[in-house]
């Protein structure tokens, strides 16, 4: 059998997009990912969906995989001819034995590759406003490990020597020993004032800075309860926080935000989630297909072979175009069939999916204002014309209705159906029970209802208490009305229903927490 190959790869600090190109592109042709507690649930969701995972982290019930246990799995793997990524929090090779991982594959003749990545020890101070580095405070920095019993602490740091260094003193695994740390530092030399910083779970939702000096380090640290994993940061640089602090400012920061929608659409959720500040996490509970039974098809086909007969073609979302062309390439049609209707497009995104396909529509308001949209169909669709709509099987079917009532001869037909998504994410129960997810948005009762369902099937008897405690965002009314039926308590709907109108909703939830 070929050997197959480990690519040792930096994950960055947590922030699921400071991984490198070429960190995320062995993750994505990976066989088998071996990972733990440092890297983070959103990148192994790059995996192929059949990729094995295996955690070497620690668990409740088990320590840490030993060193050397893991070097001998990465060994096994890839002589079973499997393409291995072994995902490191930050940097690989800052205090990541990566050189121990990589001799024992050179001894079995297994290629690895080393893939870099950005380390906690400088992404850390910059997320909290402190540059390691800067031209008139600090010339040089040194990344010191802090997690060693206090011997061995001694034994391994020149204290005077890294005491006496002109730079900035970058301490990892040190949160436990920041009292001793400082002692040294001032007993061989260091003022007492000099500034130190303390930041936890740095790129994070939970990111929390503590700033004080070595003398009154060690209380601030206990009064507030401070835990590990921290990066501690000594030295003048520690001041440019007062004017860099940046990501706090953020509308959204601190909020790790469930995202329910369909993967294919969550894309405009995630990304203004992330632009504001926020931690978007991706919990996909719905998907759209074809739809697959014998009389839906057969509508569609009768629909689309009488395509000369309509005067006008109605799209009331971007699935819907989507599927109709889809629909249109099955039935062997092409859209210069269509050449006595006009198109009508609900809302802009719907008129641009259809732009892009070459049709230029009449642009009719959204949706979530139904009065507005019949008023202005019944403006361009005149009675005894003939119009076809295409839309989901959730569709509520008001349109067509409404449509046939003004003397419109309106052709309903399924194109799509919603269905659940399947989806096996093992961390999320954990994260809902721990109170790691801070927020959850719903962008229509299909999310909310299949939300719950999926929650069951994780496990949950009682999947509206899993969710207790945590804030309920709605897209509009109609949702809203959902999630209270099926016990849930919305804490913030929507103004416009729209994605825009929920990133505003998330925001103001934010401010009122942080005046509450
Ligand atoms: N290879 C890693 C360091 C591993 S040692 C790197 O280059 O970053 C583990 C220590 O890294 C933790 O104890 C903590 O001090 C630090 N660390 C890693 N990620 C961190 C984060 N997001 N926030 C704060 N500290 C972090």
């Amino acid at each position: 059998m070929a050997k197959g190959k480990v690519y040792l790869v930096g994950a960055g600090p947590g922030d699921p997009k400071l991984i490198t190109v070429r960190g995320l592109e062995a993750l994505r042709k990976s066989d088998c990912i071996v990972y733990d507690r440092l890297a983070g649930p959103q990148l192994l969701a790059e995996a192929r969906p059949d990729a094995e995972r295996i955690y070497v982290g620690k668990l409740p019930d088990r320590h840490t995989m030993k060193q050397e246990d893991i070097n001998r799995l990465l060994v096994d793997l890839a002589l079973q001819g499997k393409t291995v990524t072994r995902l490191k929090g930050g940097d690989p090779t800052v205090f990541g034995r990566v050189g121990e991982e990589a001799e024992l594959l050179k001894q079995n003749g297994v290629a690895f590759e080393i893939v870099p990545g950005i380390t906690s020890a400088i992404s850390v101070p910059a997320y909290a406003g402190i540059p390691v580095t800067h031209r008139d405070l600090a010339s040089s920095f040194s990344i010191i490990t802090g997690h060693e019993s206090p011997d061995k602490l001694d034994r391994s740091i020149h204290w005077d020597k890294v005491t006496n260094a002109t730079g900035t003193l970058v301490f990892l695994m040190g949160v436990a020993k920041v009292g001793y740390i400082s002692e040294q530092l001032v007993k061989h030399g260091r003022s007492p004032e000099t500034p130190i910083a303390l930041v936890r779970w740095g790129t994070r939702a939970e990111q929390r800075t503590i700033v004080g000096t070595l003398a009154n380090i060690e209380d601030k640290v206990k009064e507030a309860g401070f835990k590990p994993p921290a990066v501690i940061i000594v030295g003048d640089v520690v001041r440019q926080r007062e004017t860099l602090a940046w990501v706090e400012d953020k509308p959204l920061f601190g909020m790790r935000i469930l995202v329910t929608r369909a993967r294919s659409q969550a894309s405009e959720l995630t990304n203004r989630i992330d632009e504001l500040g926020g931690e978007p996490y991706e919990f996909p509970v719905i998907e759209t297909r074809a739809v697959s039974s014998e009389t839906a098809v057969q509508a569609v086909r009768d629909a689309l072979l009488r395509s000369e007969t309509y005067d006008w073609v109605v799209l009331t979302s971007v699935n819907g175009v989507d599927y109709f062309f889809r629909w249109l390439d099955e039935c062997s049609r092409d859209i210069r069939d269509f050449h006595r209707a006009k198109f009508a497009a609900v809302g802009p995104k719907t008129a641009e999916a259809l732009r892009i396909r070459g049709v230029r529509a009449a642009v009719l308001p959204d949706k979530f204002h139904a009065e507005g949209l019949l008023d202005s169909l019944a403006e361009e669709l005149l009675p005894g014309q003939k119009a076809l709509l295409p839309h989901g099987d959730l569709a509520r079917d008001v349109l067509v209705r409404e449509l046939a009532g003004r003397g419109v001869e309106t052709v309903g037909i399924d194109v799509y159906e919603t269905t659940l998504a399947v989806n096996n994410d093992p961390f999320l129960p954990e994260m809902l029970r721990d109170g790691d997810i801070h927020a959850i948005t719903f962008t229509s009762s299909s999310t909310v209802t299949n939300l719950l369902e999926a929650l069951r099937r994780l496990g949950a008897e009682d999947p509206a208490a899993w969710l207790k405690g945590i804030d309920i965002v709605c897209i509009g009314p109609i949702t809203a009305r959902t999630a209270e039926e099926n016990g849930l308590q919305v804490t913030v709907t929507a103004e416009h229903s729209t994605i825009e109108g929920l990133i505003d909703a998330l925001a103001a939830n934010r401010r009122s927490k942080e005046r509450g």
